[in-house]
């Protein structure tokens, strides 16, 4: 399929995104790795009149770690973070939920700026980002806002994003006792359900954060599976504890890939799995 017709710009840094987003509000859109927007054009879904392309953003791109947050550039492709050793040692549950999306060639092009603006409720970064208390950064010519995961997603592809902001970074709690697991579909490998669980303290869990994507048009957090975890050691038991508390009752999706009820099922078993892997 052939997309309609668009002005391409391919600007060399933020300000001239930013002013070329303003200009454009509402009818412009800005590509990043392109994974899940060119398809939508190609489906004639979206239309926008022009890319603003981020491809040469360098200050975009990038992973480091300041004051027990670690911070990811946007355009920072899943690859990237699932590669990164800082990552992997200091949000593991956020690497371990990149290095499972899609497949390799997903992986080299897709954003984690663009997964989130995205918003697609089978996506695997919205669990992550709850769980490790995220902060999303974002910028437009108004100036700059920094909005908390939980306010961020709001449902099935809709976040707090207005049209003229621009993802710069994304800031994650430093949670080295977290996990992510997921059933995945078994063609696309998006989440049919995945759940992140980061705990605080060493031996006994003194806060716990448990979250859930891919089941609800939006991520939540389940609170009662924390709950069941906090104050609690990490043995078999208060495993399963929190696995049969991890579903709350809430209306889940049904759809051609899984019905409500073993979604419901899922999130159970993969709450188990999170939490074993930290076991190991
Ligand atoms: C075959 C296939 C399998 C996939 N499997 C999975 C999977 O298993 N798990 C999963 O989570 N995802 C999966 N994806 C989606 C993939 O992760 C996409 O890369 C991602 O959803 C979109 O990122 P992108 O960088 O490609 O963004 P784009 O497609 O370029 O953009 C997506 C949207 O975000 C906006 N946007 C992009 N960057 C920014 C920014 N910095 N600020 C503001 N808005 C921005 C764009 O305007 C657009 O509306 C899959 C995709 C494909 C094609």
């Amino acid at each position: 399929m052939i997309p309609n017709e668009f002005d391409y710009y391919a600007p060399a840094t933020l300000d001239e995104a930013l002013r070329l987003l303003g200009e454009r509000a509402g009818e412009a859109k800005v590509l990043a790795g392109g994974h899940s927007l060119i398809p939508l054009m190609k489906l004639r879904l979206a239309a926008p009149a022009a890319l603003i392309d981020l491809r040469n953003l360098r200050e975009l791109r990038g992973i480091s770690e300041s004051g027990g947050a670690v911070r990811i550039g946007a355009a920072t492709t899943h690859a990237e973070i699932a590669g990164s050793d800082l990552v992997r040692s200091r949000a593991p549950a956020l690497a371990q939920a990149a290095a499972e999306i899609g497949d390799r060639q997903v992986r080299a092009r897709g954003t984690i700026g663009g997964s989130l603006a995205h918003a697609d409720p089978a996506a695997d970064f919205p669990a992550p980002m709850l769980a490790l208390d995220a902060e999303i950064v974002v910028k437009s010519l108004r100036g700059e806002r920094r909005i908390a995961a939980a306010e961020f997603f709001r449902g099935l592809l809709e976040t707090a994003l207005e049209p003229d902001e621009i993802i710069t970074d994304v800031r994650v709690s430093a949670a080295p006792r977290s996990a992510y697991a997921k059933f995945p579909n078994p063609a696309s490998h998006y989440a049919i359900a995945g759940v992140a669980v980061a705990l605080a303290g060493d031996g006994a869990v003194s806060a716990a954060r448990v979250a859930v994507t891919g089941a609800a048009p939006a991520a939540f957090r389940a609170e009662a599976a924390e709950a069941a975890l906090t104050g609690k050691a990490l043995g078999a038991e208060t495993i399963a504890a929190a696995a049969r508390a991890a579903y709350d009752g809430r209306e889940l999706l049904g759809d051609i890939h899984a019905s409500a009820g073993y979604r419901a099922h899922l999130i159970s078993v993969m709450t188990r799995r999170a939490l074993e892997k930290l076991t190991a």
